[in-house]
């Protein structure tokens, strides 16, 4: 027997409609990239997402067309979120800090339609032009005031949306519909495309509102830091006309006096973001001695997209902020897990959940987790036992775009590639990517954990560690170390490490650099730092071979 409830889908536009209903003057504030900040509301929002959408019909853009967008977080690449997806077409946000063959292949993998980028990245756009095949329009996302220097033929945002209806009738469709497109950086082979539908973002929108979710309210003012680029900012601009958040938007500027200044201005609550924009947002606060604590109101911090070091955790607390890791990636809506601590560990001590905190979290409803040996053997959920974490749920990929790369297996678990332990309550510790786990004599030396460890000493900026050749034990560990300011001494350093590590996972040699490779969403390109100390030869092996390490 089937329940006799309404089906109404669950679509995009919903999610705009609302809060234009019922949060009409709640802000949203954007930098934009013509060096203004602008203030917008829902309502604003909504009658401008109206005209686009009605101009987008009229340019031609159909059902399941992909709109490709180049373009910082502001509120015309706001208005296309909902507009695009609102007509049933796909936004496909594409990562401007690429190289430009790998955005050729993208944008042209997805047979992106239309390309609206921003002023920024006019000369970007001129270069990929020749190569892109299947885009018909370009569009300068700005003003008529500022066309100049755009690529030609580009159409203007403004100009394009002006003459237009605020007043417009989404369709109604099936909640199935693919309503947005993110490729993954693609650190083995070719970037792999993510398809969202409105279904998936709507469940992982209302997620995002839940306490055990991001607990995202209308009582937020939410700084923006993760771009609208990377996997939908982690659903943020889902999330916030769902339950009427103040969005803060800070354009082309990252650097942490920009990002500090907006968020003492806009009276931020909360923030979300990478390691590395926390690093320098950080920085800058120390740097120039500023009292965070009392002129920042923010409260919670969500820091993901990779292993943040517990001293980085520490340092966000400083600013009277409660931070939190998060865990997931482009192919799990994004996020999967939060590092919510339940009500026994109220029992801990402040350290205690603190730790917990630290880690990647525990899943929310929806999505399912588990812990595989390389036999496909299930592993014990008990805190210690390291494995491939795989995951499925409703905001899950059921496979990429264009039908290539692994999708889940016919039950729907997905293998993420991240090495992790999870305690009997689903709290996840991610200690490794797969390929950069250190396979020393056939045990498993954390990577994260090392790094984690280093970045502790007080002259320690940053750090990586990688494995390298050893004829005994396969790999050692290397520590690559980006010195704050004088060099530490090694012995010293390694000595340090003790105090967190295993005697035998001591890396066994460090090398100093000046910095470090990061991917176009801030992560650390192990890869490449393999691929550079492929051949290292570390100074014990040195002496026996004669040869000298590099
Ligand atoms: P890409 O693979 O394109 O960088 P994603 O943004 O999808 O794209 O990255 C997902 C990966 O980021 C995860 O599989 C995981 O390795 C890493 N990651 C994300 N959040 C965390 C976290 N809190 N701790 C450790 N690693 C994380």
């Amino acid at each position: 027997m089937l329940g006799l409830m309404q089906e109404r889908p669950l679509l995009i536009s919903g999610l705009l409609e609302h809060a234009a209903r019922y949060h009409a003057n709640t802000e949203i504030v954007s930098k934009t990239c013509e060096g203004d900040l602008r203030r917008d509301s829902y309502r604003t929002l909504a009658e401008r997402s109206r005209k686009l959408a009605n101009a987008l019909i009229r340019m031609g853009v159909g059902h399941g067309d992909r709109v490709a967008t180049l373009a910082w977080n502001t509120h015309r690449h706001l208005e296309l979120y909902f507009a695009v997806a609102g007509i049933g077409a796909v936004l496909h946000t594409v990562n401007p800090r690429l190289f430009p063959e790998q955005l050729n292949y993208i944008i042209n993998h997805a047979g992106a339609k239309v390309l609206m980028y921003d002023i920024t990245f006019s000369t970007l756009v001129s270069e990929l032009r020749p190569g892109l095949e299947h885009v018909e329009n370009y569009v300068a996302m700005t003003d008529g005031g500022h066309m100049d220097g755009m690529p030609d033929g580009s159409l203007c945002y403004e100009d394009m949306i002006a003459p237009e209806q605020s007043a417009f009738e989404w369709p109604v469709f099936d909640e199935n519909t693919a309503s947005g497109l993110c490729y993954t950086s693609g650190t083995t082979g070719n970037p792999k495309g993510v398809l969202y539908s409105h279904r998936s973002t709507l469940l992982h929108a209302m997620m995002l509102c839940q306490v055990d979710g991001l607990a995202l309210s209308n009582h937020d003012s939410t700084l923006l830091c993760v771009p609208l680029f990377h996997v939908n900012a982690w659903g943020v601009p889902h999330g916030s006309p769902l339950c009427g958040a103040k969005l803060v938007l800070p354009g082309p500027h990252l650097d942490g006096k920009s990002l500090y200044d907006l968020a003492k201005a806009e009276g931020c609550t909360f923030s979300l973001g990478v390691p590395t924009v926390w690093m320098g947002f950080m920085d800058y606060i120390e740097g120039s001695g500023l009292d965070a604590r009392s002129e920042l109101k923010m409260e919670r911090v969500i820091v993901g997209g990779s292993a943040a070091p517990k001293s980085l955790m520490r340092r966000l607390e400083s600013i009277g902020a409660v931070p939190r890791q998060a865990w997931g990636m482009s192919e799990t809506g994004p996020v999967a897990t939060v590092a919510n601590p339940l009500f026994k560990h109220n029992e801990l001590s402040d350290d205690g959940r603190f730790d917990l905190r630290c880690m990647a979290g525990r899943p929310v409803f929806g999505v399912e987790l588990r812990l595989m040996d390389d036999e496909g053997r299930e592993l014990a959920a008990d805190g210690v036992t390291p494995g491939e974490l795989q995951v499925r749920g409703p905001w899950v990929t059921s496979g990429y775009f264009g039908g290539e790369g692994k999708g889940p297996d016919a039950d729907g678990w997905f293998s993420t590639g991240d090495i992790a332990t999870m305690s009997e309550d689903g709290f996840v510790r991610i200690t490794d990517r797969a390929k950069d786990v250190i396979k020393s004599g056939g045990e498993w030396i954390s990577s994260i954990d090392l790094e984690d460890a280093a970045m502790r000493h007080p002259k320690v900026a940053e750090a990586a560690v990688v494995g390298v050749p050893h004829p005994k034990w396969q790999e050692r560990p290397l520590l690559v170390v980006v010195p704050k300011g004088e060099a530490p001494d090694r012995a010293e350093l390694r000595q340090f490490l003790m105090g967190f590590v295993a005697k035998w996972w001591l890396p066994d040699d460090v090398v100093f650099v000046e910095s470090l490779p990061h991917t176009a969403t801030g992560k650390l390109q192990k890869m490449e730092l393999r691929k550079q100390y492929a051949q290292y030869v570390l100074p014990e092996l040195a002496e026996t071979s004669g040869r000298a390490a590099e």
